[in-house]
């Protein structure tokens, strides 16, 4: 069972306009699997006490860290904190790393396809980075990314380099941009024709692992059953909203 262990913010960066990059040093680190969250629990000088969940960014092989990104939520009560007040030293406290099924790999031999929504992406690169520290055979891997446009894409960067290995890809589908960055891309939405165009070169029984809102999550999930996707091999995470 785990427990409550302190952890200190070791570092902040600001990722977007309104997503934080938060690295913890809990006292007791223990070793997460790739797409897992701990909860992060804030306690006021009063006593009064908030607990959220989030999803981990750094991949298993990142030893004594937690790093998370925060979206700010305007009206939110952790989030704005992580965003607007936490500074290296502060004192907070996390359980976990837990969660069980939205867990990557499952099965090493598999394709998988990857679907974020926005903040969505975040335990998505930890199972992309984690892709790299495998042993071969490493599974052909797509990630599709969807955001309102360019300059809501986080960790875009880490994630250009990860496809600069063999057998990962990025396709980004932006909803309110007016033109698409590269040839892969789609300005647009994500809908079951684009998903069968995004699976058919991933070939037999992929893996696919969804992220993000409770909107873009059930979007998503009812396209690929359209597609026939077995409900099995679809693991969700809802980030709520
Ligand atoms: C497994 C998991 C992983 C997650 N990972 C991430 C992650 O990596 N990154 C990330 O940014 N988020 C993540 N989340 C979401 C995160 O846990 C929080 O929900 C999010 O940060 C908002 O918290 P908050 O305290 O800022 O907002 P809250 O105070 O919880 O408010 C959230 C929304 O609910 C509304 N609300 C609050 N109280 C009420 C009320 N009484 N009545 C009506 N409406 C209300 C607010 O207006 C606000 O819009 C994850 C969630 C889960 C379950």
């Amino acid at each position: 069972m785990p427990l409550w262990t302190p952890a200190s913010v070791e570092s902040t960066e600001r990722l977007s306009p309104r997503i934080v990059h938060i690295r913890l040093r809990p006292q007791t680190w223990r070793q997460p699997r790739a797409g897992q969250h701990v909860d992060v629990r804030l306690t006021a000088e009063d006593g009064y006490q908030a607990q959220r969940s989030y999803s981990l960014l750094s991949p298993p092989e990142l030893e004594s860290f937690y790093d998370l990104a925060i979206e700010r939520l305007d009206d939110g009560e952790v989030s704005p904190y992580f965003f607007d007040v936490a500074q290296p030293g502060d004192e907070v406290e996390v359980l976990g790393p837990v969660g069980g099924h939205f867990v990557w790999p499952t099965d090493q031999v598999r394709p998988v396809l990857l679907v974020g929504g926005g903040s969505g992406v975040v335990p998505l690169l930890s199972m992309a980075q984690h892709r790299t520290a495998l042993r071969d055979p490493q599974p052909p891997m797509t990630l599709v990314y969807a955001a309102r446009e360019m300059a809501e894409l986080i960790l875009w960067p880490a994630l250009q380099a990860l496809e600069q290995q063999s057998g990962f890809t990025t396709r980004l589908v932006l909803s309110r941009a007016s033109t698409a960055p590269r040839p892969q891309d789609k300005v647009g939405r994500i809908d079951a024709a684009y998903l069968a165009s995004v699976l058919q070169p991933l070939g037999q029984s992929p893996l696919v692992y969804v992220c993000g809102s409770n909107g873009f999550v059930e979007t998503v999930v009812q396209a690929l059953l359209a597609l026939g996707v077995p409900p099995a091999d679809i693991r969700t995470e809802r980030f709520g909203g």
